[in-house]
């Protein structure tokens, strides 16, 4: 579902990403982690389309999704591609980014109404069903501000989900959520896991990781240092910083 060859980003001088290779496959859940400014974000954001690669082969579902050899030529798809191929892509990030003027249920409901031209009644039952999917039946007419963060949280991943995406990215989707409101989303995130969606996961909790991923990659300065089965990584991480990061965060 996710191929990364020799995937690079520089920021000016700054080469935040060096030769990532990595490969999700259609189904798995991949958890990505690493110290603050990694790159793990910037990872994320490439697959998305919201930056464009310095060098490498990075393609979504066998579609490109940019190449470009070492100082070479840019290949890169069409503003109209790169639209197409990002509605089937789900993002999640640490700030819910729910819209505040809608409830809940219209938050849901805004892409494929505006997107999908489907009518508004199909979509709203499928909206219904996905917040009651992630337990949020009840509260479908309230707005942002009387959620909690887990709450709204779960309104994104329905939001998200709501474009029957084939993928699904999530940043640090729990890290900004009070410590008791955290579970509530990761068992929405679990469920989903179990359904067979395809995921990349950038999260320091270990738990999660430990029970849901197929894979574990920790990066530190903008390169994989090592990756495999999570519970291997974790019971026996083979690299000094790798010992040193989970020491931190376990
Ligand atoms: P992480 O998510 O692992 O904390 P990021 O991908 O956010 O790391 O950032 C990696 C590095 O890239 C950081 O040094 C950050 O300052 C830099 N960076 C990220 N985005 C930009 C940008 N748009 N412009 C310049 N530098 C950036
Ligand atoms: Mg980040």
């Amino acid at each position: 579902m996710v191929l990364a060859d020799g995937v690079s980003k520089s920021f000016g001088s700054n080469e935040v990403l060096k030769s990532i290779s990595l490969e999700v496959k259609r189904g798995e859940v991949m958890c990505l982690v690493g110290p603050s400014g990694s790159g793990k974000s910037t990872f994320l954001r490439l697959i998305n389309h919201l930056e464009i690669l310095s060098a490498g082969r990075l393609s979504v579902d066998g579609d490109l999704v940019g190449y470009r050899e070492h100082g070479g030529k840019l290949y890169e798809l069409k503003p109209k591609e790169a639209a197409m191929q990002r509605r089937d892509i789900g993002m999640v990030f640490q700030r819910f980014n729910l819209f505040p003027h809608m409830t809940a249920l219209e938050n849901v409901m805004e892409a494929p109404i505006r997107v999908k031209g489907q009518s508004k009644a199909e979509v709203r039952k499928r909206a219904l069903d996905l917040l009651a999917r992630v337990g949020l039946a009840e509260r479908a007419d309230y707005y942002p501000a009387h959620l909690s963060g887990g709450q709204q949280q779960r309104v994104a991943i329905a939001r998200a989900l709501a474009m029957d995406p084939k993928l699904m990215l999530f940043d640090e989707p729990t890290s900004a959520l009070d410590p008791e409101l955290v579970g509530e989303v990761l068992d929405v995130m679990k469920e989903l896991a179990t359904s067979g969606m395809t995921m990349i996961v950038v999260t320091h909790e270990m738990g999660f990781a430990r029970e849901v991923a197929d894979s574990l990659v920790f990066m530190d300065g903008g390169v994989v240092v090592e990756s495999g089965d999570p519970r291997d990584v974790l019971s026996n991480p083979q690299h000094e910083r790798t010992k040193a990061f989970l020491s931190k965060v376990l």
